[in-house]
């Protein structure tokens, strides 16, 4: 029997005969538990460099022409300086470099020169977890509602929900605008979340009930029986499906940035260098001006700001957020594998179960007579009970195996067609951090030395519906910084998230 199919045969096996207990990821009560295991060396090291020969993922690999950027500016001279120096090119790092064309294009400021921003990424664009990861862009409609009410209070827990619809929706309606759909193979077919146990039932139409009654708009969230879902899709669970994409991450990152290089305009200059790791980031003061000089393996850049768009690597730059109070690297794994039945039978959009330990969605199809590709993420149980937190490398796969829903929907003898491995950073509160890095210290010896460095990164391997709009939140920041205005806070932005909210040291 080969490994994974022992693993579905183990899995069913289990779900037979023991009570459900899934110790659950990205849930506040259940991550608490696991994120409260203490980690295994201490102190806890900071993370690494990202690896140097990561697995190969469905998004970056599955095509020669999906990543038209991943060498960018690889080889070409470094500047010598930058007004912002953006680490890290994700979703958070492009997106900061975009929101700031569009906030610079829509002041129309007087400027003397154009803004220059450069963005630095240790291996290939986007290689990171926006490279590598399931593809889902659903924002939250109510899921832990009331335990973030009852944790923080009603307005936060509102703002939970509202940040991820805009930025979700602020991503789709920028595809739809552009004409991108089908560039990036968005799919919009809603997300069915089904509930496997009484107590997730419970609880579920509990958080529905509770928002429900703090105002937040839940007109399109539709409740499945366990007959309509089995009828319609064939799984023998209640849920409710809510609103939600699917995209391939990679082609609408490469569009945001191609976006924002082509808007520059005489506002901004916008320069990538991949494979250019940085390697430490140091700081001057002069008499009238205090800069930062960023290390690569390729020279330096003296650069007045500096952001740190790095995820679950950014220990590796600010050491002081390794361990558990910080950003805690975490591997997650996904896989395509193709399905045994056609399209008619597979009428999923896409789901999530297990409370978020099981995911995935079928792929839009080319030919009518083509089974379905389905990405497959989650599976955590294989992986317990370190769950791979405190784990950065991303050149090794760990045996996984197929959900037990939609039984008979696979040929258990074949192989995935992908595995891959990708790193999320994951927080004790399962929120970003977003703001200012000098923030984060309550004793700040060197006083400048964050002072113009920012972050937003941790965001808990949920960050499709979140990143973009904390890039967002950094943008505005930088911006109100250059042009001398105060930083007013988005409605939607939680409190929470907010480096001066979140001291770690
Ligand atoms: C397996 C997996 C499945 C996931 N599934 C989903 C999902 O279905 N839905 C969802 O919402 N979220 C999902 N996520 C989470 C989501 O992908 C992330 O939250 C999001 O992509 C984070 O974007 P980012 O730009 O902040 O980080 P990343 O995309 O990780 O980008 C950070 C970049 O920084 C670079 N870097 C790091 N250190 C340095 C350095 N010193 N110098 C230069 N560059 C550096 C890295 O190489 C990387 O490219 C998943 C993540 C993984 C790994």
């Amino acid at each position: 029997m080969k490994d994974w199919t022992f693993l579905v045969f183990c899995f069913l096996l289990s779900w037979s005969i023991m009570p459900v207990n899934p110790q659950i990821l990205g849930k506040l009560e259940h991550s608490q538990k696991v994120l409260e295991t203490p980690p295994l060396e201490h102190p806890t090291p900071p993370a690494k460099l990202p690896s140097h020969n990561p697995t190969r993922s469905f998004w970056i690999d599955s095509s020669p022409d999906a990543n038209p950027l991943a060498g960018h500016g690889s080889k070409d001279p470094l500047p010598s300086e930058a007004d912002i120096c953006i680490i890290g090119a994700g979703i958070t790092g492009v997106g900061v470099a975009y929101h700031l064309i569009e906030l610079l294009n829509n002041a129309s400021l007087s400027v003397k020169r154009p803004l220059r921003i450069v963005i630095l990424e240790a291996r290939g664009f986007l290689s990171g977890a926006t490279g590598r990861n399931g593809g889902h862009l659903t924002p939250a409609a109510f899921l832990e509602f009331s335990q973030r009410q009852a944790l923080f209070n009603t307005a936060e827990a509102i703002k939970s929900y509202e940040l991820e619809q805009h930025t979700a929706s602020l991503l789709v309606k920028i595809i739809e605008e552009n004409g991108w759909a089908s560039d990036t193979d968005l799919v919009e077919g809603g997300h069915i979340n089904l509930l496997f146990t009484e107590k997730e039932e419970k609880d579920a139409h509990k958080d529905f009930d509770m928002a429900r009654q703090a105002q937040l708009n839940l007109d399109d969230v539709e409740w499945l029986s366990k007959e309509e879902v089995e009828e319609e899709y064939g799984a023998p669970y209640p849920g409710f499906r809510e609103p939600g994409h699917n995209v391939w991450p990679l082609k609408l990152v490469t569009k945001l940035y191609q976006h924002a290089q082509a808007h520059a305009g005489q506002y901004a200059s916008l320069s990538l260098h991949t494979r250019t790791p940085v390697t430490a980031v140091t700081h001057e003061t002069t008499d009238n001006s205090s800069t930062y000089t960023v290390v690569t393996n390729r020279g330096s850049i003296s650069c007045s700001r500096v952001v740190h768009a790095t995820n679950a690597y950014s220990s590796y730059l600010l050491p002081f957020l390794a361990g558990p109070a910080g950003i805690i690297p975490t591997r997650g794994q996904v896989m395509t594998t193709r399905a045994s039945v056609g399209t008619d039978q597979i009428k999923t959009p896409s789901w999530s179960g297990n409370e978020g330990f099981a995911y995935w969605f079928p792929r839009p199809i080319t030919h009518d007579t083509e089974k379905p590709l389905i990405i497959i993420g989650g599976g955590r149980e294989a992986v317990s009970p370190s769950y791979e937190l405190y784990v950065d490398d991303d050149s090794q796969t760990h045996p996984l195996f197929l959900p037990s829903v939609f039984e008979g929907k696979y040929d258990p003898d074949s192989e995935p067609e992908m595995e891959w491995t990708g790193i999320m950073g994951y927080t004790k509160m399962g929120d970003p951090f977003v703001g200012p890095v000098a923030e984060l210290l309550v004793a700040n010896p060197d006083g400048d030395l964050y002072k113009k460095q920012y972050i937003a990164a941790g965001y808990t391997g949920h960050g499709m519906p979140r990143a973009f709009g904390c890039a967002e939140v950094i943008a505005q920041m930088i911006f109100a910084e250059i042009s001398d205005k105060e930083w007013k806070e988005p409605d939607w932005l939680p409190q929470r998230y907010l480096t001066w909210n979140r001291r770690v040291e």
